[in-house]
């Protein structure tokens, strides 16, 4: 085993996909990739049931990137997702760890985008094609060849595609390819719709399945924030504020953000370190020992380099980054709430990481109740304790030893007690905002509300939720419709959603499309009065984030 790519060096996979993993941080193969890298690197069909936050998608991109021959120029592994987001993500991820294999390309195939350059990718010899079953098919219609020559498919979050009504899509895609390929399918769920394609479609497949037993977690209070990926530092910044925590440990998911997250706490004044698998053992158990003796308050940590770790102390777990499997959770989380004091527990979770929260509540038996971030006022009343803290130990005397010293510098600056005590405090909290106005400026990016859907909001924009109830619709412009989905924010609907589903699977031009506007308990979107009844009737049983879209012609008045 390497230092560079640890356990994933027993897999004997490329070595320029080795470099390319040891490139990301990642130090451990996650239990899906541990169980499936070795049966599709065999060559052999597989359903694994995993939802996103497992690190499924290296655990199919990694073997498949193995399997193919970059000398030659063809598509040969076709990977179909549910949404043009998630194919976009998992372009990426193969680019990702495809950075150190020449001749290897990518191409991603989805509606909304022209189809000319997606077919010439294509045709220009792509070995890696990522599609959303919609659009492969406009593609199979213009040239029913051109998967003639694939022979690795992956279905991506199955169920969802059969949510989003791709079935038929999916059988014409099977019959464009070669019957001997090897087919990989992943799914949250099972449900007999995935069993009866399993059934039909893929020859002897294994099943990989994270054993799931339920754990018990007691003395542990434990909640969870919703935030965006990029606003996780400022969250961690805000929580601390707040928290009372005499020792916290975050958990990270790479080497890289043990680094990130200890220097920005260490930028912000806190006693932190990172712990990772590059630090020399001698060095980890010097920031272990400074964090029982107090030196440190705060390690960051990766689940491989916090293993065993037991300090009485901690009395706070920060899971910046998901756990793979709620294994790991009930583990990292084992890290406070020790020697039968109690612990508390935070889990920031992302738009897309809330299907995995469900099942560590299943899994832990528990449920772990929703948190916001501090607003202003919560930040101030914490600061404002804190000095009460600190200063109020010291009143009881300093009179006796400096209150000399105080007459003196009244008289010798010429000013109050008052106006004295004012200097040394602001001397004392070192340049801190103490008032509601200067901590709010100090924090635009953090936002009241918890995001619901996937694409961060720009800060500065956020009213509240009335208001948004209240805003008026904008002026409709001629030739469309406004229509009405009682699907909203808090369902977790984004506008990217909508348009995804609506493009997929209504057949229009991305410019067909108008405004979409996306409030909590509803969305408007623009269509084209031409045809309208026809497209509703298309989209009658369009599924969006697993629930009906429904969507009707909204009428004003
Ligand atoms: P996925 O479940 O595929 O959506 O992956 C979730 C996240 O985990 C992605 O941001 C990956 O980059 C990351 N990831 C995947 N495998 C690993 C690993 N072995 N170690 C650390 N991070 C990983």
């Amino acid at each position: 085993m390497t230092q560079e790519t640890g356990g994933f060096a027993a897999f004997n996979l490329n070595p320029n996909i080795l470099a390319a993993v040891a490139a990301t941080g990642y130090e451990e193969p996650s239990a899906i990739q541990q169980q499936s890298i070795p049966i599709i690197m065999a060559g052999q069909d597989m359903i694994g049931q995993a939802q996103t936050g497992t690190g499924k998608t290296a655990a199919f991109a990694l073997p498949i990137l193995h399997c193919i021959d970059p000398a030659k120029r063809e598509p040969q592994a076709l990977i179909l997702a549910p949404t043009r987001e998630l194919a976009l993500q998992v372009a990426t991820a193969f680019e990702t760890y495809a950075k150190q294999m020449p001749g290897v390309t990518v191409v991603a195939v989805y509606g909304g985008a022209p189809m000319g350059p997606q077919l010439k990718a294509i045709r220009n010899g792509a070995q890696i094609v990522v599609a959303t079953p919609g659009r492969l098919c406009d593609h199979l219609r213009r040239d029913e060849k051109v998967l003639s020559t694939v022979n690795h498919l992956v279905l991506d979050e199955a169920d969802e595609m059969l949510k989003l009504g791709f079935m038929d899509d999916l059988e014409v895609i099977f019959k464009a390819l070669p019957p001997t390929r090897q087919t990989v399918l992943f799914s949250a769920t099972l449900p007999q719709s995935i069993r009866a394609i399993a059934e039909r479609h893929l020859r002897d497949p294994q099943h990989v399945k994270i054993q799931t037993k339920t754990q018990t977690v007691t003395a542990i209070e434990q909640a969870h924030l919703l935030v965006h990926a990029d606003q996780k530092t400022s969250a961690v910044l805000s929580l601390l504020e707040v928290e009372d925590f005499d020792a916290l440990i975050m958990f990270v998911r790479t080497k890289q953000a043990t680094l990130d997250l200890a220097s920005a706490l260490e930028a912000k004044g806190y006693k932190a370190a990172a712990l990772n698998g590059d630090i020399a053992q001698n060095q980890r158990e010097r920031v272990i020992d400074s964090l029982k003796d107090g030196r440190l308050d705060i390690v960051v940590a990766t689940d491989v380099a916090a293993r065993g770790l037991d300090v009485p102390r901690i009395t706070h777990v920060f899971n910046v980054d998901m756990p793979y499997d709620p294994e790991s959770y009930v583990h990292r989380i084992g890290r406070t709430g020790r020697a039968g004091r109690e612990g508390r527990a935070l889990l920031l979770v992302t738009p897309r990481e809330r299907r995995m929260l469900q099942v560590i509540e299943r899994v832990t038996g528990q449920k772990v109740a929703e948190v916001r971030l501090p607003d202003a006022q919560a930040v101030l009343d914490a600061r404002i304790k804190k000095l009460t803290n600190s200063l109020s130990p010291l009143v009881a005397d300093a009179e006796s030893t400096h209150g000399d010293l105080l007459d003196r510098l009244t008289a010798d600056i010429g000013c109050t007690p008052r106006a004295l005590a004012a200097a040394l405090l602001r001397k004392a909290t070192n340049g801190q905002a103490l008032t509601l106005a200067a901590i709010e400026k100090e924090r635009p990016l953090v936002p009241n509300s918890a995001p619901r859907g996937d694409r961060p909001e720009r800060s500065g924009d956020r009213p509240d939720r009335g208001d948004r109830e209240r805003r008026a619709p904008v002026p409709l412009a001629e030739g469309r419709a406004r229509c009405r989905t009682a699907l909203g924010a808090r369902d977790g609907i984004a506008a990217k959603n909508l348009l995804g589903a609506i493009l997929n699977e209504g057949g229009l031009a991305r410019e067909a499309i108008g405004r979409i506007q996306v409030r909590d308990s509803f969305s408007l979107v623009e269509l084209p009065e031409d045809g309208l009844e026809k497209l509703l009737a298309k989209l009658k049983d369009t599924r969006v984030a697993g629930k009906q879209l429904k969507l009707r012609r909204y009428r004003e008045d």
